[in-house]
């Protein structure tokens, strides 16, 4: 047996386990609007509570969990669990859309929507504060993911590419698949302000997305630098550890609360703009792609 094989099968015995004995965690990274200075969304990142090897990220295992299947009902347990956290901060004054990743196997399992479907029945979640984050490599097969992205659709849920930028797919997904928004991949943030060629292709992409009125997520922001250069080029959103890192839930509760009461004055754009609670507005249900277009027409 390989060492590899080894630690294949004790990481799935062990994700066994943790699934049986409540191991898993959400951590949670909130994701600001650069031009209120809003909290405009929580990105759910899972973290595996493990008892011999203390905190451990997600691609410790969820590669394991992709391959041999568990993921499947890891996924949902993430869901089932950020759909709740997000109702429970939603009852307590803080109406925070939720961010969710789903995985390749997900995605293509038979039971995607049902299971969606009884996640916001059992948790009372409008289905306009839940976005789910799919990766471009997902989309193998245009035709079955333009059925499964129009099924979420009509069940009112949001639908995010991850990563964007990472994949080698053709761009005409973008025409052709209902979608939100495109969070840009950290790498491109991480070079935007060291190479000018890294840059424009930022602008070029904010541009291009608004274009096809999509919401921009810039990723793994991590300095002010970085930031005015995504406010210049009219980015939407902000998420990394320039404003935090993934927190606990209570931790980022906290996190939220004293936002309120910031003030703005540290957001690059957003100086001039009174001081606004989190989340102050709900997101309407979103019907087809003229919702996106009075938005897009509200940015401007
Ligand atoms: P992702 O969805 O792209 O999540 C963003 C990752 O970037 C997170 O890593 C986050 O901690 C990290 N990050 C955020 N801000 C910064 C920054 O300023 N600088 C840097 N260097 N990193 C930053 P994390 O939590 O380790 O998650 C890694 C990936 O694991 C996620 O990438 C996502 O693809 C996957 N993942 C996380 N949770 C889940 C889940 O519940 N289900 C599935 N299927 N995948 C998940
Ligand atoms: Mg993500
Ligand atoms: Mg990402």
């Amino acid at each position: 047996m390989t060492p590899t094989l080894g630690r294949h099968l004790e990481l799935c015995r062990g994700l066994i386990e943790a699934l049986q004995h409540e191991q898993l965690v959400l951590h949670y990274q909130p994701v600001l609007d650069l031009r209120s200075g809003d909290v405009a969304a929580v990105e759910a990142l899972i973290r595996w509570q493990h008892p011999e090897h203390g905190l451990l990220p997600p691609l410790d295992f969820i590669p394991t969990a992709e391959t041999t299947g568990q993921i499947v009902e890891v996924g949902e347990w993430a869901l089932v669990q950020a759909c709740r956290q997000a109702q429970a901060w939603r009852q307590d004054g803080l109406p925070v859309r939720i961010a969710v990743n789903l995985s390749a196997r997900q995605f293509s399992a038979p039971d995607l929507i049902g299971s969606v479907e009884r996640t916001l029945r059992d948790t009372n979640m409008p289905p306009g504060m839940l976005e789910l984050e799919l990766t471009e490599s997902m989309f193998a097969d245009p035709t079955t993911s333009t059925v499964i992205l129009e099924c979420l659709r009509s069940l009112g849920v949001r639908v995010a590419i991850d990563d964007f930028g990472t994949g080698f797919s053709s761009l005409s997904y973008l025409t052709r698949f209902p979608l939100d928004t495109i969070k840009i991949d950290r790498s491109f943030v991480a070079e935007a302000t060291r190479r000018k060629h890294a840059a424009t292709v930022v602008g070029f992409v904010v541009a291009m997305a608004h274009e096809l009125e999509l919401q921009v997520v810039a990723e793994g922001v991590e300095s002010e630098d970085q930031e005015r250069l995504l406010v210049s080029h009219n980015c939407d959103l902000s998420q990394g550890f320039l404003h935090s890192p993934p927190l606990t839930a209570p931790e980022c509760e906290r996190w939220m609360r004293q936002r309120i009461s910031r003030p703005l004055t540290s957001i690059p754009g957003g100086a001039d703009v009174e001081d606004r609670p989190v989340a102050r507005k709900q997101p309407q249900p979103r019907s087809n792609r003229s919702h996106r277009r009075r938005a897009a027409g509200a940015r401007a």
